[in-house]
């Protein structure tokens, strides 16, 4: 199903211009008097006094102290051309103060600045922890602005990768099984959640997560909607699903507590009228999972 508000993360509307990334494509590109760049320091973008983000020409990066790879080419915006880069000493180029964690101000940042910075961190997360070729070990370089790396010594390309996760909302009649994992802040409770393995489908994985985290079989796994997740790179794929059983067995390394919640319970929660648990931030897919639930 489509969801009918733009999830968290997604709705971006870079172009990302694949097939015009020549060297003179991105030279032209990078000297465009218009061109954005964002600028990243240890994963937080830089925003301006109003808290959007705030842009910086290319230019201003030259002869400053980069992370590998430099400026990568996001894409064009309204024909714009959009890099982002991440910066060593972020003083030279603004306060230091106005770097700011992403998951603090996911929920105030507008849809399509929140889509550009969650690609922008997770390609630049991916080219700081990718430096080195995962098949012969070579110190490997970015190509196409970014999109890839290659090896120069065995000649291996190597692309940015997400990781698949399922996030499910585990049903019975009108209860919702929701758990926390350990060291959460009080009192929150989310949908379980687990990556897939090679090998399984979104089903089986959910069916696996399920059984491995509450001791639950599950059966009609349903998908509804995806959200990507920049911490670092995740899909993360939500469904729901039929509990055999509403009897928990729970595993204590992954969950430190899982308990079922009336549809009544969670529209209370949601509507600040009851504090049984406290809810997933408006910007996580458990937040929309939970909302599309209650509503439909
Ligand atoms: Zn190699």
């Amino acid at each position: 199903m489509k969801p009918s508000f733009i999830m968290p993360f997604a709705g971006g509307t870079l172009d990302h211009v694949e097939t015009r990334r020549t060297p003179e494509h991105l030279k032209a590109f990078v000297t465009d008097k218009r061109a954005q760049c964002l600028v990243f320091f240890k994963g937080m973008p830089a925003l301006n006094d109003d808290g959007s983000l705030k842009f910086i020409h290319p230019s201003e990066l030259i002869g400053r102290d980069l992370q590998d790879p430099g400026p990568i080419f996001l894409g064009l915006n309204d024909n714009i051309p959009v890099f982002a880069a991440g910066v060593a000493h972020p003083e030279d180029l603004a306060p230091i103060e106005s770097f700011q964690n992403m998951r603090a101000i996911a929920s105030g940042l507008a849809p399509t600045e929140l889509a550009l910075a969650g690609r922008a961190k997770s390609m630049l997360d991916w080219h700081f922890t990718h430096r080195f070729c995962a098949n012969c070990g070579t110190l490997s370089n970015a190509d196409e602005g970014g999109v890839k790396r290659n090896c120069p010594e065995c000649e291996a390309q190597h692309f940015p990768r997400v990781n698949p996760v399922v996030i499910m909302l585990v049903l019975s009649g009108d209860k919702v099984l929701l758990g926390r994992g350990p060291g959460w802040p009080e009192g929150f409770m989310s949908a379980l959640a687990g990556f897939i393995s090679p090998g399984e489908t979104i089903e089986e994985a959910t069916a696996r997560e399920t059984f491995e985290e509450v001791g639950i079989k599950v059966n009609n796994v349903q998908y509804l909607f995806s959200q990507p997740w920049p911490f670092p790179s995740q899909l993360m794929m939500g469904v729901m699903c039929d509990a055999e059983s509403e009897h928990v067995t729970l595993d204590e390394a992954e969950l430190e507590a899982a308990k079922w919640f009336t549809k009544d319970e969670v529209k209370a929660v949601f509507a600040k009228q009851s504090d049984a648990f406290a809810r997933p931030p408006r910007f996580t897919i458990a937040h929309q999972l939970l909302r599309y639930w209650i509503e439909s």
